[in-house]
């Protein structure tokens, strides 16, 4: 039998979008229908750059949030008033049951994220990626937590033959991150089938720009820092950002890469949380389907901060593919996200964030 009366909330939510509120999040019927602020995600890895935008983000729409970060490398500073905070590790089981208290979502962040230095340290990735995602998972069936979203990578690609890449392009990881993502994925894809989980995993391209809060800049902060843009906007003549590869099969002879900002990825994360239905396990790439030079980042800065960056020509770096773009019409058509913010926004927003620190 067909149901005869719409329920309360899509009266109210008609009502409210008639008198067209500019302020109302665009998910706010969705909010309403859900109970809106009662909803207690956990962000685990909250303190870092992605997972601290996405607490800001969160608390903005209504949610109320719980974060779980060991302090390893994030930034207490960036936990807002009003989440409630954890300080432990995902390789805790206790620190995780505690931290999923009043939980009913997990968006999962905590991890360790440096290629480089998971070449170096290949037993340190598995055990807090791979060992810390485990336990997470446990600890969520034991408190019949039934939604995920998982942090996930590109680099669980690996070399392509072919740009841009789709969700099934595929996965052959050539560092021991990408590997220990992959991995952590398919548990997840295993906790669906035989516990009902309702996941999504998000491979992230290229993230890039910060959020300005009320207190202050979210953006990326690592020590040492390897990431392309950052080190654009420390560069100097005494120390100038060294262009890794300028022989690369490319039009202007280095790497060309896919920069999402990291705003709009958040966004996803939100849409992505509010599509979890069925269990299940989904799986989207996050960029924005177009790529640019490391040349062409490098002129983005020179117009956003109207100097000219300092930078010397490097041999290739080392496990660097030349070329790196997302497809991204799945989560296009399944998820309705696409990216509003460009490279120029990205860059802009890093460099504004970075008076803060320089
Ligand atoms: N890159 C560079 N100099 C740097 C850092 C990065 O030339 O100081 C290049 C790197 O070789 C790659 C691109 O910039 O082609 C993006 O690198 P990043 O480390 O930011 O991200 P990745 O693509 O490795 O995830």
């Amino acid at each position: 039998m067909g149901r005869r009366f719409e329920p309360v909330w899509a009266h109210f939510y008609a009502i409210v979008r008639s008198v067209d509120k500019p302020n109302l999040p665009n998910n706010f019927h969705v909010l309403f229908k859900q109970g809106g602020s009662k909803l207690r995600i956990l962000v685990t890895g909250g303190a870092g750059y992605i997972g601290s935008v996405a607490v800001a983000l969160l608390m903005e729409k209504g949610y109320q949030v719980a974060v779980l970060d060991d302090i390893s490398t994030g930034h207490i500073e960036s936990i807002p008033e009003g989440a409630r905070f954890v300080r432990g590790s995902v390789l805790d089981q206790d620190n995780i049951l505690n931290a999923l208290e009043g939980c009913t979502a997990v968006l999962h962040f905590a991890g360790k994220s440096l290629v480089g230095e998971s070449a170096e340290k290949p037993d340190l990735y598995q055990d807090v990626n791979v060992n810390g995602s485990k336990n997470l998972l446990v600890q969520m069936r034991s408190k019949n937590v039934k939604k995920l979203i998982f942090s996930s990578s590109a680099a669980t690609y690996g070399e392509v033959d072919l740009n841009p890449i789709s969700e099934n392009s595929k996965t052959s990881p050539t560092n021991p991150y990408g590997s220990t993502k992959l991995q952590v994925e398919e548990l997840i894809s295993k906790e669906c089938a035989e516990h009902g989980l309702s996941a999504v995993s998000l491979r992230y391209f290229n993230v890039a720009g910060a959020l300005k809060t009320q207190n202050g800049w979210l953006a990326e902060k690592h020590d040492p820092e390897t990431h392309l843009i950052p080190n654009i906007l420390k560069s100097s003549e005494e120390n100038p950002v060294r262009v890794f590869g300028t022989d690369w099969p490319t039009y202007d002879g280095t790497c060309i890469r896919d920069y999402v900002h990291v705003i709009d990825l958040v966004e996803a994360h939100v849409l992505a949380l509010l599509s979890l239905v069925e269990p299940g396990h989904k799986i989207y790439n996050l960029g924005s389907g177009r790529g640019y030079s490391v040349k062409e980042v490098i002129a983005a800065s020179d117009k956003a901060t109207g100097k000219s960056t300092p930078y010397v020509s490097e041999v290739r770096r080392s496990g660097d593919p030349a070329i790196l773009i997302a497809d991204i019409a799945k989560v296009k058509r399944e998820l309705g996200w696409a990216p509003i913010r460009g490279i120029q926004e990205m860059v802009a927003d890093a460099y504004r964030s970075t008076e803060a620190f320089f």
